[in-house]
């Protein structure tokens, strides 16, 4: 039977939120029903580690109280999804990992503690490549997670198990992080909107770090509002994390419906035709798409960002270095997992052989690699100057463009297993979303359209530190015109 908490749960959260505020239901009815439908997404997609029904009805009837004494919650009773690698007060965090099985985390990330003030009750943790390395959810230690959209493909990663958590209707919202693209790209593959703010726009305080000076949690929705919606809510200074922006963002909500009209759009020279080739059903939504803004009042230009060829090299170099470094702290001692050895090394040895996956140990060999005596200059030192290099050009793009316009990946979901022993293609899909990382940019990936074999397309949108708000309201162009695609064959009913 449906009910209408089923009904609210196939909507978007903002319509949820109002119901729910306008005590039409409860927070507590709602999550019972998201939580009837995360167990199914458990089963059928992968896409939950640990599911918190105890906490999350707790949660709900707290919501309840406030809503009862007249407190205003944006998202009253917003089922949310977390990424495993991001902590919530009481619930494990293995970031995907064996080396932090056991490890339950003592507080909220900061962007958590802000959701749940702002009225989501959170229902789980995420599947996620470990530590947020990779592209497809496959470097997870439990197991891969199934696309909604093709129970046969990737949702992308490394937030996959959020962005297939969302598709699959098992919750309205969710969030992940993004370091290279992980939000985006599964937004991508699974027909979501998702954001990657302005670095330091986002607390990272309570994330698992991988590479610090690129990190950023960020929304997965069905929707821009619904994404906007939260990115304000996880937004804001925090003493807790010293590279987050000191002044308060502004009007993240206040251009949702400005259109695009008078705005230049750069369409991105270097992403016509990316090393790895790019899918012909995506060139044709990135036209699509070009189109749509055009005809909302946009002009379209073509710029060009020279380094963007490079950035994929520089990326894998710098957030190798800085997880080589970030990684060395679970050693057995402090977090998760511990193996006895002979003496400490001995320790350090055995626990991190048998905790970290292949791909992990790939990036601490290569990170540690880049930055030893001798090779520090010729790696490490080399890319940050090509990571200095593309802000510049990214700043020169920008005089002549307000957005740059590209695909989010250069193909849509491939198939579970097809990239997994070759992890320089797995890089390359990370072509188009590597350099706004590295810029510190804002940028948002949108449903655009669907491949012939009917799997989503997204297109990215960039801009300039802080243009969040001008990416929501030519987002929502792109959004109102492409049409909706309806529910994936396989989401939760
Ligand atoms: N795919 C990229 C990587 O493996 C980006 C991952 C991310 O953003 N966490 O590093």
């Amino acid at each position: 039977m449906t009910t209408d908490f089923d009904l609210l749960l196939d909507g978007p959260a903002h319509d949820l939120a109002e119901a729910v505020s306008a005590r039409r239901v409860s927070a507590r009815e709602v999550a019972e029903a998201s939580l009837a439908r995360v167990g199914r997404s458990r089963e059928l997609h992968g896409a939950f580690l640990h599911v918190a029904p105890a906490a999350a009805l707790a949660a709900a009837d707290e919501v309840d109280r406030r809503v009862a004494s007249g407190e205003a919650l944006p998202l009253a009773g917003v089922p949310l999804a977390v990424k495993d690698n991001i902590n919530v007060a009481g619930l494990p965090s293995t970031a995907g990992s064996r080396i932090l099985e056991g490890f339950v985390a003592a507080d909220d990330a900061t962007c958590v503690a802000r959701l749940k003030a702002a009225g989501c009750v959170v229902v789980g943790k995420t599947s996620c490549d470990e530590f947020g390395m990779g592209s497809s959810n496959e470097s997870s230690a439990f197991g891969p997670v199934k696309n909604p959209w093709d129970l046969t493909r990737v949702p992308g990663g490394s937030s996959g198990g959020s962005a297939a958590a969302v598709a699959a209707f098992a919750v309205p919202l969710a969030i992940g992080t993004d370091t290279g693209g992980s939000v985006r790209q599964p937004a991508s593959f699974c027909s979501l909107v998702g954001v990657k703010p302005t670095y330091g726009r986002v607390s990272r305080y309570g994330l698992l770090a991988y590479a610090s000076s690129l990190d950023q949690a960020g929304p997965l929705a069905r929707s821009v509002r619904d994404a906007a919606l939260a990115l304000s809510a996880m937004a804001g200074p925090d003493e807790r994390d010293s590279t987050s922006i000191p002044a308060a963002p502004r009007g993240l909500l206040d251009r949702l419906e400005a259109g695009a009209a008078g705005v230049r759009i750069g369409l991105l020279a270097e992403a016509e035709a990316p090393e790895g080739g790019l899918d012909p059903d995506v060139g044709s939504v990135l036209d699509t798409a070009a189109r749509i803004l055009e005809s909302a009042g946009a002009t379209i230009v073509r710029v060009s960002v020279p380094r963007v060829p490079f950035a994929v090299a520089a990326y894998y170099i710098l957030a190798t270095a800085e997880a080589s470094s970030n990684l060395a702290r679970y050693d057995g001692v402090r977090y998760g997992a511990r193996r006895e050895g002979d003496g400490l090394s001995g320790l350090y040895r055995a626990t991190r052989s048998a905790g970290f996956g292949p791909e992990v140990k790939r990036r601490i060999l290569l990170g540690t690699f880049a930055l030893s005596s001798g090779y520090r200059e010729a790696w490490y030192e080399r890319a940050q100057r090509v990571r200095a290099l593309l802000a510049l050009d990214f700043a020169e793009a920008f005089r002549s463009c307000d957005a740059i316009l590209c695909p989010t990946a250069p193909e849509p979901a491939f198939r579970i297993g097809e990239k997994g022993a070759d992890p320089l293609a797995m890089y390359l899909a990370d072509v188009f979303t590597v350099p706004a990382s590295l810029a510190g940019l804002p940028a948002l990936s949108v449903p655009a359209g669907l491949s012939r074999e009917r799997l989503p397309i997204g297109m990215q949108l960039a801009g300039p530190e802080g243009s969040e708000p001008l990416l929501f309201a030519l987002g929502r162009e792109i959004e109102r015109a492409a049409g909706a695609w309806g529910r994936p064959p396989g989401a939760i009913r």
